[in-house]
């Protein structure tokens, strides 16, 4: 059978031209960067060839790139580190809709004395700058709003919440983790301070990441030892990871243009043809929202089921975020852009990548419609009309 991954959100495959470059560093140039001889400086001349890599597609300094284990530890040190270099009780803003990576790690800090504001977002999942504003207090240390989320592809207005946090002297964090070469992210355009990557969601290997961190910037460090990242981060690199890492900033930097264009035909034509579908409703904004993402809502069925159903016909797609999918609780997205417990159910989220084809989308217009009338067919819920269906007009 036939099989179409539509889940790049989730994770994407591992680039042939990374994994060459990669290889090496599994056999003969094996050596630990921080070693003296030979074997170390092969190692660490490859690792700082890397951090320029990212760095050219932030537009830092590499000095200001920081290797992680991956997405989850970059978020976790922006928040926890800011938040250990500038003292107890302090206040951090955030938004509603953050990955648990964030989310959970600022509710962790408020169990710790810490306070959090969570800021509510639009029916298309933004964040309104003013509320960023008006949220800002003597005390706040740290604001962290997503680049790009994660479920419903909504691109938030980093720049304008940046130039605030900029003026009013607060350190900006942003989790860009689903936005890092798919489309621009200079950080001095954005005015960010920290800006967090995860090699995965960008054809890079997978438990690689990185932390951007602007110079200057008060920050603790998380992991002790022997002091490797100039003593930001200590343990000893993941040498071809970085790599791996290195290789797809470069590749994805070169391709960011004709792939987001090629995904952004796809997708809208799949949103396009999809919402013919009865019942049917796109979730976040119709067009500032990530090249690569469609994001729907059906009403009388169950996400999970049209999951299980599109994986027989060979369709691997998600309900939105893969971390919450094992529980039975809406997606904390949806609920926030406005959607009832029952609606939110219904979801499924198909994310585009660089080798999707014209004939793979046409597949999934063709089984989608019929897979939707089966579970229809057998649906408990049969109170169509009671259902006020959340259908957002185009602006
Ligand atoms: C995937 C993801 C993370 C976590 O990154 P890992 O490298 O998988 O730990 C964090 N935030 C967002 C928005 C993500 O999409």
């Amino acid at each position: 059978m036939r099989r179409i991954y539509l889940d790049h959100s989730a994770t994407t495959p591992l680039d042939r031209e990374v994994l060459e470059e990669m290889k090496p560093y599994f056999s003969s140039k094996f050596g630990n960067a921080s070693s003296l001889h030979s074997f170390g400086r092969e190692a660490s001349e490859a690792v700082e060839r890397s951090r320029e890599k990212v760095a050219a597609v932030l537009k830092c300094k590499p000095s200001e790139v920081f290797f992680t284990s991956g997405g989850t530890e970059a978020d976790n040190w922006a928040l926890k580190g800011i938040a250990l270099a500038e003292g107890k009780n302090k206040h951090i803003i955030t938004s509603s809709i953050e990955h648990p990576a964030v989310l959970h790690t600022a509710q962790y800090l408020e169990k710790n004395g810490y306070k959090v504001t969570y800021l509510p977002v639009d029916r298309y999942g933004f964040v309104n700058p003013s509320d960023v504003e008006d949220a800002i207090r003597k005390d706040t240390i740290l604001i962290s709003v997503m680049h790009a989320n994660n479920e419903i592809g909504t691109i938030e207005p980093i720049e304008e919440i940046g130039r605030i946090a900029k003026e009013r002297g607060v350190c900006f964090h942003t989790d860009g983790i689903q936005s890092f070469c798919k489309i621009p992210a200079e950080v001095d355009k954005l005015n960010v301070d920290l800006f967090s990557i995860s090699a995965h969601k960008f054809y890079g290997p997978k438990g690689i990441g990185a932390l951007y961190i602007r110079e200057g910037t008060k920050i603790e460090t998380l992991l002790h030892g022997g002091g490797h990242e100039r003593g930001m981060r200590s343990g000893t690199e993941n040498v071809p990871g970085i790599v791996g890492f290195g290789a797809a900033s470069e590749l994805g930097l070169k391709r960011m243009k004709k792939d987001s264009e090629k995904m952004i035909a796809l997708r809208d034509r799949l949103i396009k043809e999809t919402l013919k579908i009865e019942d049917s409703w796109l979730n976040g904004h119709p067009v500032k929202r990530l090249p690569n993402n469609a994001h729907f809502c059906f009403g009388l069925i169950e996400g999970e089921s049209l999951i299980l159903y599109l994986d027989e016909r060979g369709i691997a797609a998600s309900t939105g975020s893969a971390c919450s999918s094992k529980s039975l609780e809406p997606s904390h997205v949806l609920l926030r852009i406005g959607l009832k417990h029952e609606e939110a159910h219904g979801s499924l989220r198909l994310t585009l990548g660089r080798e999707n084809t014209k004939e793979e989308i046409d597949y999934v217009l063709e089984v989608l419609p019929e897979q939707i009338e089966k579970l229809r067919a057998i649906s408990p819920f049969k109170t169509r009309k009671e259902l006020s269906f959340f259908k957002p007009t185009e602006k």
